[in-house]
């Protein structure tokens, strides 16, 4: 779901109260880092043959951070800041040789490996407590090639980064609807944004990928090379490999009609925004985030902590055409706010600021159908809640994603026509069960037709739910990719898929 405007609401009123537990934090960071550095930081090590900062320094120079150093603070820094874990090391390679090299250390010595792209995995995966941190970010090499709209990327690049890029040229690739998720670790997952119904998932337009496999080796692979390789990474996420590099299908994009578009909310809009979403022309992509209105200064006074259904939508095609698409979400009722307009494509994506410490109880599911019953099933819930913000978030599918066979790509949802998610923010950990159960309960109600979930959208929720986003066969495929490619499940601080399910 878009958390970042989840938090954007939440910043308003909690920044305050936010500031001082992160001052605690931040003594008791000092004092962690003063004691790991006084042991001579031995990295913790499966096997007898663990490895020392000096080691790796004279190894990977100035592309360590280790506790102590000036950087380490920011190093380890992901977007959900709850996730306040200290590695043993970050580093940061140069190339695909040094990541292999990384990879192959981390699997001789027995350490535990997070691999970080944007760093925005909501389970907290790209950081680790006294693990090593292999962190992609300085790679963000971009090789456009217009005649042949494709693109080479290196997978420390963000979304937001890549699609201003190759908008220069008129052209994009879907990635999801903020701007400072990783590019990596969106694709591995799928990719789910605002380009789904005109163009399919990310990984619908992937080419090919350069991967480094657990036992250092850096692989090309697409159809042809690897292929079932590369069938699990589409959708599999980063449980086969570090991606480096990713070739991406381009599309010729010179505008959009897009932007926020904010309807008073009850059952009776919440039913016709996504009628009027499934029945649009396949150009227009539309995520409804519905919600009690926080005081954002673009909306009327009147409407603070009213229902409100805050769209975003992009119509990827000519102006005229927008505008027409749009007139049946305009009817429903007289928009509280319309910034939607003609813009270039990478105007969608508004910068966010990371999230603080906030905690959040989120749900993920995918329905095919929204309607009285379960609009009515949203207002209730949100109703319920007592966080100071509490979302339901509702993005229409179908369209050229659906055309892609289900068993083409490890992502297996094709036949979904709306994902959902619901999720309350607040900031008292101790509040977390309360919210759990709200959110289980307003999830279980949602819920239509088999279980399933989008892995990117998991949090830490164990085991039965990774296994629900890789429904019937595709589970049995990515174990058997996953024993030919990583035995020994080095890459498993991930939404993992175990070589032997069963121990
Ligand atoms: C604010 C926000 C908005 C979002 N919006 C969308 C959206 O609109 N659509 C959508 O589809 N998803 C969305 N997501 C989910 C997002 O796709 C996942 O959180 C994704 O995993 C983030 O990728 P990252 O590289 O930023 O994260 P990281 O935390 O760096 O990585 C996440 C996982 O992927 C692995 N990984 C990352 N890069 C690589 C790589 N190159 N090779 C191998 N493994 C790798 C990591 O090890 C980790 O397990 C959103 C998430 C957030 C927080």
């Amino acid at each position: 779901m878009r958390r970042a405007r989840l938090s954007e609401a939440g910043r308003l009123s909690e920044a305050g109260r936010l500031s001082e537990a992160g001052r605690l934090s931040e003594v008791a960071g000092r004092v962690a880092s003063a004691r790991q550095a006084l042991k001579g930081a031995l990295l913790p090590s499966t096997s007898t043959r663990s490895i020392s900062i000096p080691e790796l320094r004279d190894r990977f120079g100035g592309r360590v951070t280790a506790p102590g150093d000036a950087g380490y603070d920011q190093a380890r820094k992901v977007f959900y800041g709850k996730w306040d874990r200290r590695p043993a090391a970050i580093v940061r390679p140069g190339s695909a040789a040094e990541v292999a090299e990384v990879v192959a250390l981390a699997a001789d010595r027995g350490l535990e490996l997070a691999v970080r792209g944007g760093g925005h995995s909501l389970a907290g995966h790209s950081t680790s407590d006294g693990g090593l941190v292999l962190d992609l970010s300085a790679l963000t090499a971009l090789e456009v090639d217009p005649p042949a709209r494709t693109a080479w990327a290196q997978a420390g690049l963000t979304a937001g980064a890549y699609t201003t890029a190759v908008g220069r040229h008129g052209l994009a690739t879907g990635f999801g609807d903020t701007a400072s998720v990783g590019i990596g670790g969106l694709t591995l997952g799928g990719g789910v944004g605002f380009l789904v119904r005109t163009h399919g998932l990310t990984i619908d337009n992937l080419l090919a990928a350069e991967l480094v496999t657990a036992d250092g080796h850096i692989l090309e692979i697409d159809d042809h090379h690897h292929p079932e390789l590369f069938w699990a990474i589409r959708g599999g996420g980063g449980n086969f490999g570090v991606a480096t590099r990713l070739r991406y299908r381009l599309h010729e994009l010179p505008g959009i009609v897009g932007g926020t578009l904010v309807l008073p909310a009850d059952a009776g809009v919440i039913e016709g925004f996504m009628a009027a979403a499934a029945a649009a022309p396949e150009e227009l992509s539309a995520i409804a985030n519905v919600m009690v209105a926080p005081p954002m200064p673009f909306l009327p006074a009147a409407a603070h902590g009213q229902l409100i259904l805050m769209a975003l939508v992009a119509y990827a095609g000519e102006a005229a055409a927008g505008e027409r698409a749009l007139a049946p979400f305009r009817a429903l009722a007289e928009p509280l706010a319309d910034r939607v307009q003609p813009m270039p494509y990478a105007g969608l994506f508004e910068p966010v600021e990371d999230m603080a410490v906030t905690e959040e109880s989120a749900r993920s599911l995918f329905m095919d159908t929204v309607d009285a019953a379960a609009a009515a099933t949203i207002v209730e819930h949100l109703g319920a809640s007592t966080a100071p913000m509490a979302v339901a978030q509702l993005r229409a599918l179908g369209g050229a994603m659906a055309r892609v066979p289900a068993e083409a790509t490890a992502f297996a949802h094709r036949d979904r026509r709306v994902m959902a998610g619901v999720g309350a923010v607040y900031d008292q950990a101790a509040d977390k069960p309360v919210h759990d159960a709200w959110a289980d309960g307003f999830a279980a109600a949602l819920r239509q037709g088999g279980p399933g979930v989008y892995v990117n959208f998991l949090a830490d929720e164990g085991p039965g739910r990774v296994r629900e986003a890789y429904p019937g066969a595709t589970w049995d495929r990515l174990v058997e990719v996953k024993r030919r490619w990583d035995p020994a499940n080095l890459f498993r601080h991930n939404q993992n898929i175990p070589p032997d399910p069963a121990v």
